[in-house]
């Protein structure tokens, strides 16, 4: 897909790697449906990057917003050909401390909105001929971390549901691909401190300007790939700088 040719609604657009694959997209000449709960930062963004930029309230848990959002586009965009499913929460609890409610609310977001934002997309992109989904897990969907158990749960469920996905769409013509961005510096980690990073093989927070790079490509490049894990961490799930040594 030609960059100018992508129809795209975005989910968590309004900051982080949502509002910076929405400003590279837009940049090619894009059409972008910017979409948050953040009216606010996510108009805001739309205003600024020109015409072709939209903003629209979705939460994404909420399927009569999502059917709202798809029309919207339609209209304002004569079709819809891609989805980046990226909004997301983390929440902080062990698989003892995490209470119902958080982890009702994070599955609720991060799966539950991924789930209905390809239910709502899919035809709307069958329609338009095909096109492609990138939904956003993390490494914690490659891989176990302590202490955030409902968002572990949620991010392997992404990856579940992007191979189911790919399989039910692949007759429409819709590729379906999974992000798995390492530790990136936006407001979702702004009190996580720097040397999380320390011990990768690229030591440092990545910027959402690289996964912003990364979404570009899948979009656009990948035409070979659906149903699949894409990685951009860093080499965190690679292993540790530090060597094994024996005392
Ligand atoms: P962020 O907090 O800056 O952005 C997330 C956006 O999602 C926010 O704008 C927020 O308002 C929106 N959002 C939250 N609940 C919503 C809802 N119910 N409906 C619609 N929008 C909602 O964080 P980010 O780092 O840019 O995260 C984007 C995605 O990347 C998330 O899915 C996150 O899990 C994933 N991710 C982030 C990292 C990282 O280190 N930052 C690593 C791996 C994966």
């Amino acid at each position: 897909m030609n960059p100018s040719d992508i129809r795209i609604l975005i989910t968590g657009g309004a900051r982080g790697i949502g509002a910076a694959t929405a400003r590279l997209l837009a940049g090619e000449g894009a059409h972008v449906l910017v979409t948050d709960v953040l009216d606010d930062e996510g108009g805001a963004l739309a205003d600024s990057l020109g015409p072709k930029v939209r903003y629209t309230r979705l939460d994404v848990t909420d399927p009569g917003a999502w059917a709202a959002a798809v029309a919207l586009a339609q209209e304002a965009f004569g079709g819809l050909n891609a989805l980046f499913n990226n909004a997301g929460i983390l929440a902080f609890g062990s698989v003892t401390d995490t209470t119902i409610e958080d982890f009702r609310r994070v599955q609720d977001i991060n799966v539950t909105g991924v789930f209905l934002g390809m239910q709502a997309c899919a035809p709307a992109m069958r329609a338009a001929g095909g096109g492609a989904i990138v939904n956003n897990s993390s490494t914690a969907g490659l891989q176990g971390y302590a202490g955030i158990a409902a968002y572990v749960a949620s991010k392997w469920a992404v990856r579940g549901l992007t191979k189911a996905a790919a399989l039910d769409l692949a007759r429409d013509g819709i590729r379906v691909v999974s992000l798995h961005p390492g530790p990136i510096r936006t407001p979702m980690t702004e009190n996580i401190p720097d040397e999380t990073a320390a011990g990768q093989p690229l030591p440092r927070f990545g910027e959402p300007d690289e996964v912003a790079a990364m979404v570009r490509f899948l979009l656009c490049e990948a035409t070979y790939s659906t149903g699949t894990e894409f990685v951009i961490d860093g080499g965190a799930t690679v292993g540790r700088l530090e060597p094994v040594t024996a005392d």
